[in-house]
């Protein structure tokens, strides 16, 4: 079968701010290649940024290659699906270009894994799949187009009705095989997500475990990328020695929490390559984080979340160390590592002086800590249920609306204020 894959072209106008808009490789695309192509198919794998082509163009290169099916994100990439853009005019804008010169048009993405059937509507594309993407894309192309009630965590029309046929998928991940990429993709991946000093070479993003064994009540992974599983090296090794082949001088590891591993850190520190990371730093231990360093990591986002224990209890982080503990670990982890980040964020209770006084400490010992930042309660968060309960065709809307009333209060976070989001999509199909 002949599939197309695309990362749309995306833009941000009045949206939130909460992650990083530098084009970076579609790590959910290039999952689904690789399993695509070892079962057969012919793959053309479109990224708006990296290949230079605007939304009508990408539409047009895809009607060219005639697919039988067309596989858009709703994130740009595995990377950001925990702290999406939470508009989707975007990939709609791709299909309303591509109209029906794709094939069957499909949805993936952190937006249809929690809410399938508005994600549905808001795209009017053929099928959403629910959870993580490249099995269940490789099993549409291998037969399940013909037979969608028989693929599990699909939603698709079946006349006037919307059928679900299941909850989020999870992949095995573990033999996800070595994913690969286009030279010129590389090539024009100027991004470094470190923040000390302008990028020397090529960047490129490599994923070695996916998930994360604790649950922050912020943190948006019900229904995605929930359970940790770690990648078998040889396959993570093989993905890295091709990159650094193809002229790539850092790596960025999208885990959502890169744990100690000494295996991967000792052979990634006889290779000429650096990276970045991030994780809790409670979770390293001294001479660990020596290693990290040694290995060539040049960045660390530490996510610190609360500075009281009873800030950090109430995300539900249990964190076994004190504030002074985790300020100790970080400056520690600064000796080998020349960029360190304390990622701060907004807790009811917090207190203020404390938060810019520990700031200030780590800031002069050169580690770098952001001013509290607030939270976006994410449909796939413990947060939102526990804010709204289950959610609803609505549930985007409601984040959104509750994310704004603290804008309010927070409005340095961002210089632009965001705006509604039925404003954000007003060309999407309404719910
Ligand atoms: S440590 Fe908490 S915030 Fe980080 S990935 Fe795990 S659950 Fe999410």
């Amino acid at each position: 079968m002949r599939i197309a894959l695309v990362n749309p072209t995306w833009s941000f106008e009045n949206s939130i701010d909460v992650g990083c808009r530098s084009p970076h490789l579609p790590m959910d695309l290039g999952a689904c290649k690789v399993l695509l192509e070892r079962a057969g198919h012919a793959v053309l794998m479109l990224d708006g940024a990296l290949d230079g082509l605007s939304l009508a163009d990408l539409a047009e290169r895809v009607a060219d290659f005639a697919p039988t099916m067309t596989v858009v994100t709703t994130a740009p990439t595995y990377l950001f699906w925990r702290c999406a853009q939470p508009e989707l005019r975007v990939p709609r804008a791709f299909l309303d270009a591509l109209g029906t010169r794709g094939g069957r048009t499909v949805a993936v993405g952190p937006h249809g894994s929690v809410t399938p059937e508005t994600t549905l509507a808001k795209l009017a594309c053929d099928i959403v799949v629910r959870g993580e993407c490249e099995e269940m894309v490789t099993r549409l192309a291998g037969g399940g187009l013909a037979r969608l009630d028989a693929v599990p965590a699909l939603a698709f029309r079946d006349g006037a009705e919307i059928v679900v046929t299941g909850g989020p998928a999870a992949t095995g991940f573990v033999d996800l095989p070595a994913l690969t990429w286009p030279d010129a993709w590389v090539a024009r991946h100027a991004h470094h997500h470190r923040f000390d000093r302008a990028p020397e070479g090529p960047g490129a993003e490599v994923e070695a475990s996916r998930g994360c064994p604790y649950s922050c009540t912020f943190s948006a992974k019900i229904d995605f990328r929930d359970t940790y599983r770690r990648r078998a090296l040889p396959n993570i090794l093989e993905e890295v020695d091709r990159l650094i082949a193809q002229g790539a001088t850092y790596l960025y590891f999208i885990d959502e929490i890169f744990l100690p591993q000494r295996p991967l850190l000792e052979a990634l520190a006889t290779r000429k390559v650096e990276f970045g990371v991030q994780t809790r730093i409670d979770l390293w231990k001294p001479d660990m984080l020596d290693l990290l360093g040694a290995a060539g990591c040049v960045s660390i986002e530490a996510r610190v979340e609360s500075l009281t224990e009873a800030g950090r209890a109430l995300l539900d982080e249990n964190c076994r160390a004190s504030t002074d503990d985790l300020a100790e670990r970080l400056l520690h982890a600064r000796r080998p590592v020349p960029f360190v980040q304390a990622n701060l964020i907004r807790v009811a209770g917090d207190d203020p002086a404390l938060a810019a006084a520990w700031r200030d400490r780590l800031r002069a010992a050169g580690v770098w800590a952001n001013d509290p930042v607030p939270l976006y309660p994410y449909p796939s968060s413990p947060d939102y249920r526990r804010l709204r309960g289950e959610p609803d065709g609505e549930a985007w809307e409601r984040a959104h609306a509750h994310y704004l009333g603290q804008f309010d209060r927070f409005s340095d976070i961002q210089e632009e204020r965001p705006a509604p989001l039925r404003e954000l999509e007003a060309a999407c199909c309404p719910a």
